[in-house]
């Protein structure tokens, strides 16, 4: 999911956010929503589809106010309804509160039974609409807002980056791992004037300045006073997700003060040191792995050529939620370059493999349109393992490397060649300290604790 907000009085706030999700769009192309205070009246308009489906200068119009919060959704838990859709809202004796929420708690059944006891109601069967109720029910217990957020973070496992809004101000929250980005910066260089953002690149399309990252266990308040921060983890310990870096984030936006593009560039100069092959050309799988095949044309001297090309106005293949919607989505997405390829022997690049449909149907096409030999190379290392912090819906049976090797890999999808990226050469590339990042997809070593019951539903 993406995650918004800002407080700006006196400017137009709901188009600011408005402007905000469209650049974060990749981040879940479900639902979208923007909730705004007007003093403490809430305003709220949410609904399923994109964000440029959802808004226009009317609704926006009906949105006033000196802050907002804003959401685009990526279903995670939860179904695909409109009630499922962020921000989620929960009135409190000092107000409304609207929380917007990217990653997954591993312990929703438990905290949903602890605020059962207290004699809250749910709407939904979401993990973010339980938090919003947490700090809500710690309101009602006579706590003022920042208090009660810091009470109900206590009751919370999983991951979480939250932008909440109050009628007082907002709040930037990261879980103890940071295992979801969110970072802050400064409008018009103006230090009343603050923006929360899943990613830079919600930032850098509102001309806000990049300040810096909440950081793992860090609550900052924003409101007419300026920001304050609050170090309320007990042991934070760095965590990002690895797959933010190699996938999912947009190569625009900075991670470590560096664009992700540059990151990604590594992973293939890595890739094609790991891997040599002979071949005429190197392309990629449009767009995900375009860095990473130019990284590897040029560590490796194969030329890069374009030899797919991708219609941009089809959403993301994974976010659809059914395997037949995936199946027939590749076919609407991408198009080979016949005469490019004919009689050519291609290196293929992409970012990762997951359950190798997308992969196995690239192969195909590739093929028909004429290529001599395929030889795929990957960006990082098999996914063998689900994810549980809100990045992947997978169960481990639906993971082609959790039961293939990579041979039956490359025998499935149709290949006369397949080599991954090492654990080790993808964490070397962040350039960062290597246990600073969640990489349990790919090792099933994973930093939060998952309760058995949730392990047992989607580990084989
Ligand atoms: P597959 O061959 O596994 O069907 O699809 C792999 C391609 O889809 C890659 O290009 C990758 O960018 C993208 N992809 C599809 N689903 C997911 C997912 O759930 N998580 C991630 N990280 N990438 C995905
Ligand atoms: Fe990211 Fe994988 Fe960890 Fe999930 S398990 S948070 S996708 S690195
Ligand atoms: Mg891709």
């Amino acid at each position: 999911c993406g995650v918004f907000g800002l407080y700006a009085p006196e400017e137009d706030v709901a188009k600011l956010a408005y402007f905000g999700l469209y650049a974060l769009q990749h981040r879940g192309q479900e639902s979208a929503g923007i909730a705004t205070f007007e003093g403490d009246k809430l305003h709220l308009h949410k609904d399923m589809g994109l964000v440029a489906q959802i808004f226009n200068e009317s609704t926006l119009d009906h949105l006033p106010g000196q802050l907002a919060v804003g959401h685009t959704r990526y279903s995670t838990t939860g179904s695909s309804l409109v009630s499922n859709a962020q921000p989620a809202v929960v009135k409190t004796r000092l107000g409304s509160l609207a929380l917007a929420h990217n990653g997954n708690l591993v312990n929703t059944v438990e905290l949903r039974e602890e605020l059962s006891q207290r004699n809250c109601t749910f709407e939904t069967t979401t993990d973010s609409e339980a938090i919003a109720i947490a700090i809500g029910s710690e309101v009602e217990n006579g706590k003022g807002w920042l208090e009660a957020a810091i009470s109900a973070f206590q009751l919370c496992e999983g991951a979480y980056s939250l932008v909440i809004g109050t009628p007082e101000g907002i709040m930037g929250v990261r879980d103890p791992h940071g295992i979801r980005p969110l970072t802050i910066g400064l409008l018009d260089g103006n230090p009343q004037r603050y923006v929360l953002a899943s990613e830079t690149c919600g930032l850098d399309i509102i001309g806000a300045e990049y300040l810096r990252d909440v950081e793992p266990g860090e609550l900052v308040w924003i409101t007419e006073e300026g920001m304050a921060s609050f170090h309320w983890a007990k042991k934070p310990e760095r965590k990002l997700c690895v797959f933010e870096m190699i996938y999912f984030a947009r190569p625009d936006s900075l991670v470590h003060d560096e664009t992700l593009y540059s990151y990604r560039l590594r992973l293939g100069q890595y890739l094609a040191e790991e891997s040599p092959t002979d071949a005429d050309m190197v392309i990629a799988v449009p767009d995900s792995g375009v860095p990473a095949a130019i990284g590897y044309s040029q560590t490796s001297h194969v030329p890069y050529a374009e030899g797919l090309i991708k219609n941009r106005y089809v959403g993301r293949t994974f976010i659809q939620p059914t395997q037949h919607m995936r199946e027939s989505g590749i076919r609407m997405k991408l198009n080979p370059l016949k005469d490019v390829l004919t009689d050519k022997r291609i290196i293929i690049i992409d970012d990762s493999i997951v359950r190798g449909t997308t992969s196995s149907k690239i192969v195909k096409a590739l093929r028909d349109a004429g290529a001599k030999e395929v030889h795929m190379k990957i960006s990082s290392p098999p996914v063998t393992h689900p994810c549980f912090y809100g990045l992947d819906t997978d169960s481990q049976d639906q993971l082609i490397a959790a039961t293939k090797s990579v041979d039956e890999i490359a025998a499935y999808i149709g290949v006369d060649s397949l080599a991954y990226l090492s654990w080790e050469g993808m964490l070397k590339a962040t350039g960062a300290d290597m246990n600073s990042f969640c990489s349990a997809c790919f090792t099933g070593d994973y930093p939060i604790t998952i309760p058995e019951k949730i392990k047992r539903s989607k580990l084989m």
